[in-house]
């Protein structure tokens, strides 16, 4: 049962707990009244007449009015109180009858002070009646008809008919006009409680909708699990949690490997259904360990309250690994994907929600960068790098770009004719604050703040300038950033440098990385065109590093592409390593593309290459990065001893 009115569920529910309140009160002045009657006849009627049939009721009266008053703020089921409402109408119906007939029946022993004491208390039963029992309209006004007839009966024993007359008026308007105020409160009282209970059903309808809207806002709708702003959300009531009770939280990321290759090449529906097994992996792999969420893509993340022991954190990654390893069979396909991680633990690594993103997203990206499908928890090392990145990117965003930064040029030879073809434009920075800086450093420190893009035309304004030195069948190559394709005014302004430099576009080539155009593959593929829609070629630097599938390079405009160095370094001791570069050479040719082989630094290595059918070669066997005043000696120096082959060779 409810002990509280205001969770009165329906009308019957308020109409009964309104009675239950005045109802002890309302017995109570009935057996006033009874005693005030019984006392002024004492004297005058028998014992039997005044005293017995209140000693009888008067009893009954108490008990019934404390179990009301006991139950006041006990609110039964509906059928009981409609049940309780009707019985207790009955009941007061025959009390009155019961009532009055004895008060009429005492009267013939009295006077006429008696008679007036009578009617008082008739009449204030009746204006009781009538506001006391507004909840049982029938009752009160049959039980007020009641009082009324006997107080016209009693009424009509005063010795003066205008008094009778003046009585009898002034009840019959009195108790029009109480029964008028009093259903007037009724229907009042009906109202506010229907209005109450609407307006209690439309704000359970706006809660209901509301959490209804909060969990489609927080459930990210293919996988089901929790979305984006969930993670955050309780992320942070985690780091809270963890604040208040000195715990840990360790926050990872893991970012599906191969997946973007599985849904160009199988399709969004295969896709999708990829993305939600591996989210089911995800989950009951972690188990009870912690919650997962899916940031975006193919990103998940999960918190794990109360961990921060890297060697745990590393074997709850490799578990995770392996489970997404596992073959997986989706309609018609069989698939194979892998997964790298990055943890960062509070509050070991960070202070904030965000900071701990940062460092977990820091973590993962060095096991991207550091071979694929492993687990890397963010350290004192990582610390260091990232403030050492902090520190070039600030210094950077204040240095003085046209005076401190500049190119070096390093040569992409055409190995059987010993002729420089391109020169690689490689950035470096003077900084008077840090020294020489590698591009290695700040170029990736640039490229995580998108601060390259500012970077990127002051160098290519030096690389057109620099060309115009050299000879006409000498070109440049020169790198570009994921963000320098994503956004068309970009390339844009990077076509409208090209042209106004008044050097021939067919003269420069663009590298761009995988990576760099997996950023956004449809923003990227239209810019690349429209970069090679000015004459210019594109070829994909890196090659072998990433994920790039057949199908994707055939739909890349490009002309070359460069097989990364890491290939090259163990290629007399790998025969694995040979089969790649053979393999992708035989591939270029299929596609009618150019191939150059990067880091190539031996004779030995040379020769290998040459022998699988590799002419363009660029590394440090032929030149270092030169000085832009060394690039023309260079040059000078390859043609002599072009020349003197030649003359030997005709001689
Ligand atoms: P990358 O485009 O792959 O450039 C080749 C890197 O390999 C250069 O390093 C070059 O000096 C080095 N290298 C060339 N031959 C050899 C060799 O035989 N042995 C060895 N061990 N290394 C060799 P660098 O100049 O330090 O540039 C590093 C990376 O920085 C570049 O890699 C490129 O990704 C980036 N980078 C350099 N300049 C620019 C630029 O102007 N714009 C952009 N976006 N990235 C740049
Ligand atoms: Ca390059
Ligand atoms: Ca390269």
């Amino acid at each position: 049962m409810n002990r509280d009115f205001s969770k009165a569920r329906s009308i019957e529910q308020a109409r009964y707990h309104a009675l239950a309140k005045v109802w002890p009160a309302l017995y109570l002045a009935l057996v006033g009244d009874m005693i005030a009657v019984s006392f002024v006849h004492m004297a005058m009627a028998p014992w039997w007449a005044t005293f017995l049939f209140p000693a009888i009721l008067i009893p009954k009266a108490l008990i019934c009015s404390v179990r009301w008053y006991r139950n006041r703020d006990t609110i039964p089921p509906v059928d009981e109180c409609v049940r309780a409402i009707r019985v207790l109408g009955i009941e007061v119906v025959v009390w009155m009858g019961l009532i009055v007939a004895w008060e009429i029946w005492l009267a013939q022993w009295g006077n006429a002070d008696t008679l007036i004491v009578l009617m008082l208390c008739v009449a204030g039963q009746m204006v009781f009646l009538q506001f006391g029992l507004l909840q049982l309209r029938l009752a009160s006004l049959v039980s007020g008809a009641i009082c009324l007839a006997g107080l016209i009966y009693l009424g009509s024993g005063i010795e003066s008919l205008v008094g009778t007359i003046g009585v009898v008026t002034v009840l019959v308007m009195g108790f029009g006009s109480f029964a008028l105020i009093a259903y007037g409160y009724y229907f009042d009282f009906t109202s506010l409680v229907v209005s109450r209970l609407t307006l209690e059903t439309k704000a359970e309808e706006v809660q209901l909708l509301s959490e209804t809207n909060f969990r489609l806002a927080n459930t990210d709708s293919l996988t089901d699990i929790g979305n984006r702003r969930r993670c955050f959300h309780d992320l942070e009531k985690a780091l809270q949690a963890a604040a208040d009770t000195g715990r840990a939280v360790a926050f990872g990321v893991l970012d599906l490997d191969g997946f973007k290759a599985v849904n160009d090449s199988n399709g969004h529906v295969v896709g999708d259904r990829l993305l939600h097994a591996m989210a089911a992996r995800i989950r009951d792999t972690l188990g009870e360990f912690g919650d997962v969420y899916r940031l975006g893509g193919d990103e998940f993340a999960f918190i794990i309250a109360g961990e921060e022991s890297p060697e745990r954190l590393l074997e709850i990654g490799e578990d995770l690994i392996s489970s997404v390893q596992t073959p997986i069979r989706i309609g018609d396909f069989n698939m194979l994907l892998g997964c790298s991680i990055g943890f960062a633990t509070y509050p070991k690594s960070a202070e904030s929600a965000e900071e701990l993103y940062d460092r977990a997203d820091y973590a993962l990206f060095h096991a991207k960068r550091t071979g694929r499908s492993r687990p890397v928890v963010f350290n004192e090392e990582h610390e260091r790098s990232v403030r050492q990145t902090a520190l070039i990117e600030r210094t950077l965003r204040a240095a003085d770009l046209e005076e401190e930064l500049y190119l070096t040029f390093q040569p992409i030879v055409d190995s059987h004719q010993n002729k420089t073809m391109l020169l690689e434009c490689l950035a470096r920075w003077q900084s008077p604050v840090l020294g020489l800086v590698s591009p290695a450093q700040f170029i990736v420190a640039a490229e995580q703040s998108g601060f390259i893009s500012t970077l990127t035309p002051i160098l290519l304004r030096k690389a057109l300038l620099a060309i115009q030195q050299w000879p006409g069948e000498v070109g440049i190559s020169f790198n570009l950033s994921g963000h320098d394709i994503v956004a068309p005014e970009k390339v844009l302004n990077l076509i409208g440098i090209l042209m106004h430099s008044g050097v021939a576009p067919n003269r420069v080539e663009f590298e761009v990385t995988e990576t760099a155009i997996m950023m956004n593959l449809d923003q990227a593929l239209a810019n690349l065109h429209l970069l090679k829609a000015t004459g210019a070629r594109i070829s994909l630097d890196d090659f072998g590093t990433g994920y790039s599938s057949l199908s994707q390079i055939q739909k890349l405009p490009l002309d070359k592409i460069k097989v990364d160095a890491s290939f090259v370094r163990d290629l007399e001791t790998n025969p694995a390593s040979r089969k790649i570069v053979s393999s992708v050479t035989a591939l270029s040719r299929d596609l009618s593309l150019s191939c150059v082989v990067e880091g190539v630094e031996t004779r030995e290595q040379l020769d290998i290459l040459q022998g699988l059918g590799c002419s363009l070669i660029q590394g440090y066997f032929y030149s270092r990065p030169m000085r832009e005043g060394d690039v023309e000696a260079f040059l000078d120096q390859q043609l002599e001893l072009r020349s003197s082959i030649e003359a030997s060779a005709s001689a």
